[in-house]
């Protein structure tokens, strides 16, 4: 999952780089960190927390320059130590340079043995390593050769901002698999980032989408970045950016995220239509099955109602360890409105199942508080096969999906009843433009260079 944002040309880059990063805080928080560039040196903080944590105003003092790249951590790849924070470091025959990546990078295993057969030390877990070691030990002159050479090693889905102590270089990797958009900062320079909402926060105006297999390069000498098409596009956006991952206010590949989740649970409720099963009222779990509850109660003139509160000072439910503390944690974090829902007949809409823990906590509390029925409608299709491009998803067996069939889960959950959306539903409620990445729901694992 991860965030990235890369600044160029603007005095105040760390900060609006920090900046940049509070507003992608939803796509990683276990770690953060930047590096900034000045008088031919590299500066660099990154810490475990979360970024309001990590820089304070002395730490963005301290990383002077006008220019910046910026990364939020959230664990796919390689552990939840320090040293897995990023940006990754390193000092190489051309000077310093240092990296910041976004997404999954399939063969890093075998490009990892490789390189430690021939020598190479790891400092850490992380596949981002093994581009700065394919770049340190190519022989070209020019960083941008070198950069080329080492992502014809590299399978995977990846976006990576690459800063020299004088430019920066931005990649996207053929499928343009993960988002990430480029925009003119109001007060001077440029900015890239994962999501768009990040360039309200910054103002920056959007300008377009860094293209599938383009390296764009800022530098000093230029005043518009340069573009090079390294590999010829094969369009994939990941589907699941829409669905659960971006911020509903970011736009993807020209699409509100939100408009593309109200559409999802508009699809919801047209599919429901002819139904005779009578709802009173249409609930989401808060917050990601907020916008399709939204479009269903529109979609079906039912009411929508906030019969779910949400305590904002829990972090993820996902990502705890254990089955135990997952479970405790969705208590802790989701509370029902009994007042609201006792003896009624309830529509409830989440945007995904994974393992099952959430829907079915969720169906117990509601129930618990008195509902007369819960109706669980999911905004997604089923979810059977693992992400490997960089979304975090549980191992086959964990996700129920794989497990059990519909009905099945139904029960699992006890729920009254239950519906997802439809592998062709959810690419129309995006608009069925593209040929998205859906491999969690397909199993098709497209990415082979
Ligand atoms: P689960 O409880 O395992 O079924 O997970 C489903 C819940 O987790 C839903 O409420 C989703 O909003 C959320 N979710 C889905 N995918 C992810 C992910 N990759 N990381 C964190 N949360 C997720």
């Amino acid at each position: 999952m991860c965030a990235i944002v890369g600044i160029f040309g603007n005095e105040k880059a760390s900060r609006l780089a920090s900046l940049a990063l509070f507003s992608m805080q939803h796509r990683g928080q276990e770690a953060t960190g930047i590096s900034s560039s000045s008088d031919g040196k590299i500066y660099t903080i990154k810490n475990r927390g979360l970024v309001s944590e990590v820089f304070d105003n002395n730490a963005l003092e301290y990383l002077k320059g006008n220019m910046a790249i910026g990364h939020n951590r959230y664990s796919t790849a390689g552990g939840d130590s320090i040293l897995d924070a990023q940006p990754v470091f390193a000092k190489y025959k051309l000077g310093e340079i240092s990296i910041v990546h976004n997404g999954n990078l399939i063969n890093k295993k075998a490009v990892r043995q490789e390189l430690i057969d021939n020598g190479a030390i790891f400092q850490t877990g992380m596949d981002t390593e093994n581009l700065v070691h394919l770049i340190a030990k190519n022989s070209k002159d020019r960083l941008r050769d070198r950069i080329k050479e080492a992502l014809d090693k590299t399978i995977g889905a990846y976006c990576f901002i690459i800063q020299s102590r004088s430019k920066q270089f931005v990649i996207r990797d053929r499928y343009g698999i993960r988002p990430l958009s480029i925009g003119k900062l109001k007060s001077g320079g440029y900015i890239v980032a994962s999501e768009t909402c990040a360039f309200d926060l910054v103002d920056a105006e959007f300008i377009r989408d860094v293209r599938p297999g383009e390296m764009l390069i800022f530098s000093e000498k230029v005043e518009e970045p340069e573009s090079i098409q390294l590999y010829e596009p094969e369009y994939r956006p990941c589907a699941f950016e829409y669905v659960y991952f971006a911020r509903p206010d970011s736009v993807i590949d020209g699409k509100s995220v939100y408009k593309a989740r109200e559409d999802m649970g508009k699809t919801l409720a047209i599919n429901d239509r002819g139904n005779d099963i009578k709802i009173d009222m249409v609930i989401p779990v808060p917050d990601s099955g907020v916008p399709a509850a939204i479009g269903y109660a529109a979609e079906s003139g039912i009411p929508f109602e906030l019969g779910i509160i949400r305590n904002h000072y829990v972090g993820r439910t996902f990502i705890e360890p254990t089955q135990e503390m997952r479970d405790l944690k969705v208590k802790m974090k989701l509370s029902p409105m009994k007042s609201l829902i006792a003896g009624k007949s309830l529509l409830v809409i989440d945007d995904s199942i994974v393992r099952g823990t959430t829907s079915r906590r969720i169906v117990k509390i509601l129930k618990e508080a008195g509902a007369k029925e819960v109706h669980f409608r999911v905004a997604s299709p089923e979810i059977k096969f693992p992400c490997y491009y960089g979304i975090d998803t549980p191992t086959k067996e964990e996700l129920i999906s794989h497990r059990m069939n519909k009905e099945e889960i139904r029960e699992h959950i006890q729920a009254d009843t239950l519906e997802y959306l439809s592998i062709e539903d959810l690419k129309n409620s995006i608009g069925n433009d593209r040929n998205y990445a859906l491999e969690s729901f397909d199993g098709d694992y497209f990415v082979t260079k």
